[in-house]
């Protein structure tokens, strides 16, 4: 089941993305290790998960695969250390104080960890996020953090505007020529998001199914 459902998803990536520019990330919050493995085993190497205790204790159990592990949910600051102990990616930055902890608390044995800033690209009450007119803020101080690198934005937009907003996020994108990386699309609107610009697709129920 899982190892079709990537195969379908994969399909519907590759159709729109000729130049394979998009990475797809396979969501597997809630969802066990074995399920994660058969992903794995048919080739995924990028996972995304939003809560720290239960990713780090799949992080443990699939160590040594050569995965690349995304951080995507809301993040309280006194889990900052270990996500940025544990992972390559976090997509989920918006306050200086967690790209702060970020920063100091990634190893120095470690590569930069790759962060997007996300945005509250329809300024909506009930999602996190900085909004647009914070951003060129947030970025100068980025210039102090030397254990991180700013590499892009991510965004979740309400899905009654989603193309409008993928394309708000395109041009946000293309105001910094030094930033390469939009982590835009899930499940129901990866091909808008894909058409827009996105490199990094966060896809969870069209792989493991839906969750309980
Ligand atoms: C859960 C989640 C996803 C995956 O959503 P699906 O609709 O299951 O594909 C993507 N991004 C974020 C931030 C999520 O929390």
């Amino acid at each position: 089941m899982i190892v079709q459902n990537l195969k379908e998803v994969q399909e519907r990536i590759h159709a729109l993305d000729k130049n394979q520019h998009v990475t797809l990330i396979a969501v597997s919050k809630t969802k066990p290790a074995s399920d994660l493995q058969q992903a794995i085993d048919a080739g995924q190497r990028h996972f995304g998960e939003n809560y720290l205790q239960e990713a780090l204790e799949k992080i443990e159990t699939l160590k040594n695969q050569d995965l690349i592990w995304h951080f995507i949910g809301p993040i309280q600051s006194n889990k900052a250390k270990q996500i940025s102990q544990n992972f390559d990616w976090v997509h989920s930055v918006d306050r200086l104080k967690i790209a702060k902890r970020l920063n100091d608390q990634r190893p120095k044995n470690l590569e930069k960890l790759n962060v997007l800033l996300q945005v509250n690209i329809d300024n909506e009450a009930t999602k996190s996020g900085v909004l647009e007119g914070e951003i060129e803020d947030f970025i100068l101080h980025f210039e102090n953090f030397q254990n991180i690198t700013l590499r892009g934005f991510m965004c979740i937009p309400n899905p009654n505007n989603a193309e409008q907003s993928f394309k708000k996020m395109a041009e946000i994108l293309q105001k910094h020529p030094n930033l390469d990386t939009l982590s835009m699309g899930m499940s129901t609107d990866l091909e808008l998001a894909i058409e827009n610009g996105a490199n990094f697709v966060r896809i969870g129920t069209d792989i493991f199914g839906k969750r309980a």
